[in-house]
């Protein structure tokens, strides 16, 4: 728990009566939650939720109607460069004409000197972070060239030298073949060991419970924060993701219960 003195010791994020429209519809309405840094996050909803939105407006992309976000107890602008955004892979321009080096590059220059020059340290943590994401061989090679999983890491290649406290990432799972998932999850386990705080917008909820210590639930309201183990219940999901779901979760129960084969032993995926 965050000490007396200092209710917002430790926080990575405060989220304060945020509410966000897009004319005159809501896609966020008087969201409240914070979280404490260190830990592996999951924001979860349904499509047209609110994530993005939230992710967006967090990092300083859209501006609210109302309420306020602060990031490690600051104002963005104090702490822009202890911060690393992966956006939604559709958001990116990828006739953008760069290669993959120089997209990783990026993560190294400061946001008051874009035109900068790199330093050798700067181009070693771009060097490495191509070799964690497995790409060095794509240094090269334009974005544009490239395929999802390829594009993904490269995106989040850059993340990674950028050094930052906090990663926000939306949907790095979205389009990716399974080996990208798998390199992509064990970077993330590595910078939850080095003490980093990890908020991924994710829609699978299958895989939510494994991967994240907490979770955020929205469907334009907030409809639960808190560590995986207290809020992954068949009640919030049901709140957030609608009655479609709770069928379909139902009909999972009850399989569960009866330990009933969904399918036969040697049965082909063909
Ligand atoms: P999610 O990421 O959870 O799928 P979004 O935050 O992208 O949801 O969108 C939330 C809602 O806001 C949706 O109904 C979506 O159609 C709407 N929306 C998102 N971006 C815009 C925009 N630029 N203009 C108008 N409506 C938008
Ligand atoms: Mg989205």
């Amino acid at each position: 728990m965050a000490s007396k003195s200092n209710p917002h010791n430790n926080s990575a994020l405060q989220v304060h009566s945020l509410s966000v429209f897009y004319g005159d519809k809501p896609a966020l309405w008087e969201i409240d939650f914070e979280l404490k840094q260190g830990k592996k996050i999951g924001i979860l909803g349904p499509n047209g939720s609110g994530k993005s939105t939230l992710m967006k407006t967090i990092m300083g992309l859209i501006k609210p109607a109302s309420g306020y976000v602060k990031i490690l107890g600051e104002p963005l602008s104090n702490v822009r460069s202890k911060i690393a955004y992966v956006p939604q892979k559709e958001s990116v321009d990828w006739d953008f004409p760069i290669t993959v080096k120089e997209v990783v590059q990026m993560g190294r220059y400061k946001p008051n000197k874009l035109f900068g020059r790199l330093s050798k340290l700067d181009k070693e943590l771009a060097t490495k972070a191509l070799e964690q994401l497995k790409i060095s061989d794509l240094a090269d090679r334009h974005i544009a060239q490239l395929s999802g999983g390829q594009q993904q890491r490269v995106f989040l290649a850059r993340a990674i030298c950028q050094e930052a406290d906090i990663y926000f990432m939306d949907e790095p799972f979205t389009g990716v073949d399974a080996a990208t998932e798998e390199t992509i999850i064990g970077i993330i386990d590595e910078l939850a060991a080095e003490g980093k705080t990890i908020i991924m917008v994710h829609h699978d909820l299958n895989s939510a419970q494994e991967y994240f210590d907490h979770i955020v639930m929205l469907n334009t309201r907030l409809i639960c924060c808190g560590s995986t183990a207290e809020v992954y219940n068949q009640e919030n999901i049901k709140s957030a993701f609608g009655s479609q779901l709770t069928i379909l979760s139902e009909i999972g129960n009850k399989i569960n219960e009866l330990n009933y084969p969904v399918r036969e032993a040697g049965e082909s995926d063909s």
